[in-house]
């Protein structure tokens, strides 16, 4: 359990049963558990071959709930004069089923959704509930309408108010003021509108360049300021009433969430006493989720709060600030993404086979050969805990002279075989002695990474952790199943693609420490399969994903338990051949014809038999409405 921090990033999820398989409470410390691997080996059973993204939606569930009844206990703690809405931001993972299940367990708390862009803002309307004929502001859904907006966006977002949408327009560019006032006069329908501020608080972090000066969104405070005279000068200050932020996903600091709450509760009190109607403070996201299970802030896999930390930070600031200047506490609104989204996407993929530096015991070493070998042969023997330093030096060096000797025609090919033989027996003697120290100079973590085994995985990295490969986020991977066996090999893992980036070799690593350059796996074992999950993927890697290689999306299932088991509640079928294939403007059916076209060529010429060309094309044929990853036959 230690080896994979599985307490630290699992509870109350995921954890490990005593078949030493890995076991899944999609509701938390309640109902019912699922062994991982046993659904793993279901769902094969049903032809739904690995890759498999598997759902939880259970999971998410919890996500909201918990989320929910953290700012509950910090608004009854606080005492705090207002209530607290959340809203989806949708870019974290616009997949239907789970924007469905979203809205369906939201809709006891009025969870809304937050859009970045015309798109995401079809998705919210058509999947949000509009609220019932009259129905008070607070318990109508909520639409938060963020990016950058054309005309047809802004209409859209002003026309949906007349659904029951409690729709708010946030202002991320000046120029998006002028637009919405001339659209809302012509459409005669009175817009709420938001403005988005770049704090000074600079965030931390990959996404901390999300607010400051020379962020790439939101508006500064003399902008700001102008949009107030712009709306004052109309008679139209009434519709400016949320204020929002955004410090930047996965903020693993308390202390900036801190800083830039009391910054934005500030500019929230000067507008009020500007004569804006504010009465929401949108926080935004950044809540982050704990990928290392170390609970620290040393990097950004981890963070030092939890999420009631957070909740009782941004009340107790946000009721001090208005109690201060005297003004009514607003809606506080959080656009939490990553921590509602991440825990309940597990991605399981099989190991297609590995390759190991060969661990064979050094050869037998005669009198009369040559001086080298007998060197390296004599460095070999003397190692131990004292001079496996100088040793490993010795043997660098008695390798180089080898290879020198070699092509200067004084070794002959076996024997140069012998010396590099000698040479790894030498490194793994040494590794041996160093693989459980702390303090290894740099040199030696080097033979440390030349020593790990590559174990191939049915999976392309930049389609399913496109953050692992283009920023270096880890996430939590480990096996399955053979938690009881010890996991004697140290290895990193190589994907389908043929992209030497294509490869994960960092992984999370104990008490926040600089990632692990390995993971401990177990020898795979003839025949057997052996799966690996890669946990807490459900929040921005799906959509990012690309078709590096063409392969496509995996198959995806969302699993509901219920008290005696579970139900495969959808199946999404991966992208077969022939559908990556369109997505670069090829027609299976024309590329088939076109093959068939040159096997007449061949026949014709007595290059192909029949029987051959018949092979070809059935193959072809039926590979375009397969899978795009390899199928392991059982
Ligand atoms: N709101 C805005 C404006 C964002 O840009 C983002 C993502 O970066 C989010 C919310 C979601 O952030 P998180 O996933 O950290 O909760």
């Amino acid at each position: 359990e230690q080896l994979y921090q599985i307490q630290g990033w699992g509870d109350p999820y995921f954890s490990i049963n005593r078949a030493g398989h890995i076991t899944v409470s999609p509701q938390g410390d309640r109902g019912t558990s699922l062994d991982l691997y046993q659904l793993v080996e279901a769902l094969r059973k049903r032809n739904i071959g690995l890759p498999v993204l598997i759902r939880f939606p259970e999971i998410l569930a919890d996500r909201v709930e918990r989320l929910y009844a953290c700012f509950d206990r910090a608004i009854s703690r606080y005492n705090y004069p207002g209530t607290y809405r959340g809203v989806f931001p949708i870019k974290c993972n616009q997949h239907r089923h789970l924007v469905e299940s979203l809205v369906e367990f939201g809709q006891r708390h009025q969870l809304g959704l937050e859009v970045g862009s015309k798109p995401e803002l079809m998705i919210a309307l058509a999947s949000l509930n509009p609220s019932q004929f009259n129905q008070k502001k607070e318990e109508k859904s909520l639409l938060i309408c963020n990016g950058y907006k054309d005309q047809e966006y802004i209409e859209t977002a002003i026309l949906s108010r007349r659904l029951g949408y409690e729709t708010i327009i946030v202002v991320e560019q000046l120029e998006e003021l002028a637009l919405i006032q001339s659209v809302s006069a012509e459409l005669n329908i009175k817009p709420v509108i938001g403005v988005r501020a770049k704090l000074s608080t600079r965030g931390t972090g990959r996404w901390g360049s999300s607010t400051g000066d020379r962020a790439k969104f939101g508006l500064t405070i003399w902008q700001i300021l102008e949009v107030v005279k712009i709306l004052e000068s109309s008679q139209k200050l009434d519709c400016l009433q949320l204020l929002h932020f955004h410090v930047g996903s996965q903020v693993s600091s308390i202390s900036v969430i801190k800083e830039a709450i009391r910054e934005a509760a500030q500019i929230y009190v000067e507008l009020s006493h500007l004569g804006a109607n504010l009465n929401y403070l949108d926080v935004g996201g950044g809540l982050a989720v704990d990928y290392d299970g170390s609970k620290t802030n040393k990097n950004n896999a981890s963070k030092n709060y939890n999420m009631q930390n957070y909740a009782n930070d941004i009340v107790a600031e946000i009721k001090e600030a208005c109690e201060q200047a005297e003004i009514p506490a607003p809606t506080i609104i959080s656009e939490s993404g990553r921590a509602i989204a991440s825990h309940q996407g597990v991605l399981i993929f099989d190991v297609l086979g590995s390759s190991e530096q060969p661990i064979i015991p050094p050869p037998v070493v005669e009198e009369e050969e040559h001086l080298i070998i007998r060197n390296l042969w004599e460095t070999y023997a003397l190692i131990n805990e004292e001079n496996y330093q100088e040793a490993y030096h010795d043997a660098i060096q008695f390798k180089q002279e080898a290879i020198s000797l070699f092509n200067f025609s004084y070794l002959s090919l076996k024997a140069r075989a012998r010396a590099e033989q000698l040479y790894w027996a030498c490194c793994n003697k040494i590794f041996e002695i160093i693989k459980n120290q702390e303090n290894v100079t740099e040199e030696l973590q080097e033979l440390a990474k030349v020593l790990t085994s590559i174990y191939y995985i049915n999976l392309s990295v930049f389609q399913s952790s496109p953050d692992h490969w283009a920023i270096d986020q880890l996430f939590p991977i480990m096996p399955i199943h053979r938690l009881n066996e010890n996991p004697s090999q140290r290895a990193i893992l190589a994907d389908l693609t043929c992209d030497s980036d294509g490869k994960i070799s960092q992984f999370i690593n104990p008490k926040g420490k600089l990632p692990k350059n390995f993971l401990e796996l177990h020898p795979l074992e003839n025949n057997q399969p052996y799966y690996i999950g890669m946990f807490m993927v459900g929040a921005y890697q799906e959509i990012m994903g690309n078709l590096h290689n063409l392969f496509g999306d995996t198959n995806v299932v969302h699993i509901r338990t219920h008290p005696q088991g579970y139900k495969i509640e959808q199946f999404v079928r991966g992208d077969t051949i022939s559908e990556v294939l369109e997505q670069t403007q090829y027609s299976g059916e024309a590329l088939l014809e076109n093959l068939r076209r040159h096997t007449e060529q061949a026949l014709e010429k007595d290059l192909i038999s029949l029987a051959e060309s018949r092979h070809l094309l059935k193959n072809y044929e039926r590979s375009l409405s397969h899978y795009t990853y390899l199928k392991k036959e059982d």
